[in-house]
């Protein structure tokens, strides 16, 4: 791994009775795109305040680039955040918002002008300028607030929920930009999200948290073929957990595993082999290019998705579940 950005050894982060943060070991390497996913009040806003600097450990030590940080204001830890609802001066143009930290910097005005017009080229704002954030689109607003975080060259951007407040469309087309956005400053971005499927497709590693812990860090394919608990195989792409008895009937292991909705074929036409279970569709929902069905089958509501092309069994029908047992991903906990 490269240099190290961000560290946090041993991170707590109590309100009172409530652990937000409870004793979390993190690194972060330079120039990394990095997801902290996890639901909501599961302490992924409170872990990326603690490295912003605007709330202060319990017990631990955070270092930014090899650097304890303790004491050290946000506005001098070379970090910017860029907050979910973007907190954008509405009475000032959308290049006065942009150079706003350069002003306070006193950067000589031309300067100024020159910096936030680069910065708004960099997000594909180039002349919007003079606009208000009142008449500019939500996509249009979450780039002005990237730029105003990009202005001043900051080696770590803290993102919480940035696309939270787009529709979906819009959402899709702001990850790919963000990602290559990400790639050509080389900045190390860490970006906070509940939603798996933006954790996934953004980032370089995932930590998967839950009441105020790390459960799982890793690539996004490990975290989704590989998940080590229960809460991490459902938490991400809801995948089939299945209990030690069962699994036991198929391993000879007792151990919880997941099996991934598109690892499971059912009836008619497979190969022989493979393992099986019969069960009775419940339910049963188009997605487009896959339909999801919900099956009942050793006292469990497992999910299948197939391809729409395939001759679906309906609702009500008895089918013969199938799987291969190297899909059965055995895990190591147990909650
Ligand atoms: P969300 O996705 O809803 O933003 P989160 O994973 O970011 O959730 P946090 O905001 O970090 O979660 O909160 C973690 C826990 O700490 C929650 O139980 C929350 O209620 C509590 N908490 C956070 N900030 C404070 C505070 N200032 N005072 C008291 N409790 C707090």
């Amino acid at each position: 791994m490269s240099r190290s950005a961000v560290s946090l050894r041993g991170v707590s982060r109590h309100f009172g009775s409530v652990k937000a943060l409870d004793a979390v070991d993190l690194e972060i390497a330079e120039g990394e795109f990095f997801a902290m996913l996890g639901p909501s009040g599961s302490g992924k806003t409170t872990c990326l305040r603690l490295i912003a600097g605007f709330e202060q450990p319990s017990a631990g030590h955070i270092e930014i680039f090899g650097e304890r940080v303790e004491g050290v204001p946000p506005y001098r830890r070379n970090v910017n955040t860029v907050f979910q609802d973007y907190a954008l001066f509405p009475h000032m143009n959308v290049a006065e918002n942009v150079a706003y930290s350069l002003m306070l910097k006193r950067v000589p005005k031309a300067e100024r002008a020159r910096t936030a017009e680069a910065a708004l080229e960099m997000v594909k704002l180039g002349g919007y300028g003079a606009r208000r954030p009142g008449q500019l689109s939500g996509g249009q607003r979450q780039r002005v607030a990237l730029a105003r975080a990009i202005v001043n060259n900051p080696r770590v951007l803290l993102l919480d929920e940035p696309l939270g407040a787009l529709d979906l469309k819009l959402r899709e087309s702001m990850q790919e930009e963000l990602k290559s956005l990400q790639k050509r400053l080389g900045i190390t971005f860490i970006f906070v999200t509940h939603d798996q499927g933006e954790a996934l497709s953004m980032a370089d590693r995932v930590a998967v948290f839950s009441e105020g812990r790390i459960r799982q860090v890793g690539t996004p394919e490990t975290i989704y073929r590989a998940p080590n608990s229960p809460f991490v195989a459902d938490f991400v792409g809801s995948s089939n957990v299945l209990p030690p008895e069962l699994v036991e009937t198929f391993t000879g292991e007792r151990r919880w595993a997941s099996l991934r909705p598109e690892a499971i074929r059912v009836d008619g036409g497979e190969i022989g082999g493979g393992e099986r279970l019969s069960g009775t569709v419940v339910a049963r929902s188009y997605l487009g290019p896959v339909t999801r069905l919900a099956i009942e089958a050793a006292g469990l509501r497992l999910h299948a998705a197939l391809p729409s092309t395939s001759a679906l069994p309906a609702e009500g029908e008895t089918v013969t579940i199938m799987f291969d047992r190297d899909a059965l991903h055995l895990m190591e906990s147990d909650a």
